[in-house]
């Protein structure tokens, strides 16, 4: 039989980081991947300042820096008269080390993470190997059944079980653990067009004919998303690619030339956008933390993390109980008790941010339903210096501060 202290389900943000954090503080713990490299079609790249302290406490900060990355100051949106770009969040003006937001592709930061956790004696992680069940004696959950890509199953035991497997989780399976669905008015098409010279910088959005756009400035391209009425993929995609470029270019006249830079469709991914949480994020010998807990909306780009500080305060609170061989019901319940607030905030923002702005302009609407109100924000926005700083300590550290356990800081 083979056996762990803490099996943790899944290797994305916060898997590798809860991996670490509790190898570090000598607890054993087993990663199970199911995928054979970190490498994905789509994954956030963004890594807030949260995350940049969190690795400086690590002592990851300088092997972070060496990573092909851009920094992003600024958040703007077409607030302005004429759509013109407004800032409404000035990471840079933070008074902070880290005050930016460092664009890195997610497979870098997580193979740093996972390079580094190989390191401590505790860690191990079994790449393409999927948990497919949970073993559970007398109501407790006391481990997982998993299969290996080259087809072997077997049987891992843990004191705790934490699922970090994202929004599709095994855990979700629960019936008593009961999921909470909100509506969201969008998907998203994810797409790559070139970036020259004389572009704006950092991060920037665009409002079109029943669509929005945010684009992520990566150096020699854009990486853009598009939000798209849920449900429409099939019907906007028989209108022609032409059209839709069309429509992007007018929303975003800066990129006029680069009109027909799409070949075809395929360059165009489609993203299914969600927006849920558990009601409860554990049961006797488990706890689900990060989208498995609860799937962010690509609002505000902030679902790692979210991930991330789940981890670290799971950390913090599983230590000492994982180091004594028992962990009670009390202590995966003070995780959520912990993490909850922030996540009902973050995902109340992202519910009235899909209210007030994306369902209304997908609708060919004016966002806020009145375009002199979006016009009173930015100017709120642009001139109160305070006002200014709340968007962008929000998106900076989210609603509080997580540390890890001093165990685990190097
Ligand atoms: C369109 C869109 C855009 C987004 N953009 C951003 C952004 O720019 N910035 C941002 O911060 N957030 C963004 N998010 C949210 C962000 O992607 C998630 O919140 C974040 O990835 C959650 O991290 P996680 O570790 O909890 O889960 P995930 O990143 O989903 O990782 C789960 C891991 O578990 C593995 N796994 C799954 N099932 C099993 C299994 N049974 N056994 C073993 N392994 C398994 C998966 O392969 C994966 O590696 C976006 C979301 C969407 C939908």
């Amino acid at each position: 039989m083979e056996r762990t202290t803490c099996c943790v389900v899944g290797g994305g943000p916060a898997g590798m980081v809860l991996g670490l954090l509790l190898a570090r503080a000598g607890v054993k713990v087993t990663v199970l991947e199911k995928h054979g490299d970190f490498l994905r079609d789509f994954r956030g790249d963004t890594v807030h300042p949260s995350t940049l302290a969190l690795l400086d406490e690590l002592g990851l900060a300088a092997r972070f820096a060496r990573l092909p990355q851009r920094r992003v100051t600024t958040v703007q949106l077409p607030l302005g008269p004429d759509r013109s770009l407004v800032t409404v969040a000035d990471i840079g003006a933070l008074r902070d080390t880290y005050n930016y937001i460092a664009m890195v592709p997610q497979r870098d930061l997580l193979n740093l993470l996972a390079d580094e956790a190989r390191r401590e004696p505790f860690f191990s992680v079994r790449m393409s190997t999927e948990a497919t069940s949970f073993l559970v004696e007398r109501g407790r959950v006391t481990g997982v059944r998993y299969r290996t890509s080259d087809g072997r199953t077997g049987e891992l035991r843990a004191t705790l079980t934490v699922a970090c497997d994202g929004r599709g989780s095994l855990a979700r399976s629960l019936p008593e653990l009961g999921l909470r669905r909100f509506t969201c008015p969008m998907d998203a098409w994810w797409f790559r067009l070139p970036r020259r010279e004389g572009d704006p910088r950092g991060l920037v959005g665009g409002v079109g004919d029943r669509f929005l756009t945010a684009m992520i400035d990566r150096g020699d391209y854009w990486q853009c998303a598009a939000l798209i009425p849920k449900g429409t993929d099939s019907r906007r995609r028989a209108a022609g690619l032409e059209r839709f470029m069309a429509d992007f270019t007018a929303a975003v006249p800066w990129l006029e030339d680069r009109e027909h830079a799409l070949r075809s469709w395929d360059e165009v991914k489609l993203l299914d956008v969600r927006l849920d949480r558990l009601r409860r994020w554990h049961r006797p010998g488990l706890l689900c933390i990060g989208d498995a807990a609860h799937a962010m909306s690509p609002v505000f780009g902030i679902g790692i993390n979210l991930a991330v500080e789940d981890a670290v305060a799971a950390a913090r609170y599983l230590v000492q109980p994982l180091r004594g061989g028992a962990v009670g019901l009390q202590d995966v319940r003070a995780v959520q008790r912990r993490r909850w607030p922030t996540t009902a905030l973050t995902q109340a923002l992202q519910r009235i941010a899909h209210a007030r702005v994306i369902e209304p302009v997908l609708a060919g609407r004016p966002p806020f339903g009145d375009p002199r109100r979006a016009q009173r924000m930015s100017e709120l926005l642009t001139t109160s210096r305070w006002l200014n700083r709340v968007p962008a300590y929000f998106l900076a550290y989210g609603a509080v501060r997580e540390r890890p356990p001093t165990a685990s800081v190097r």
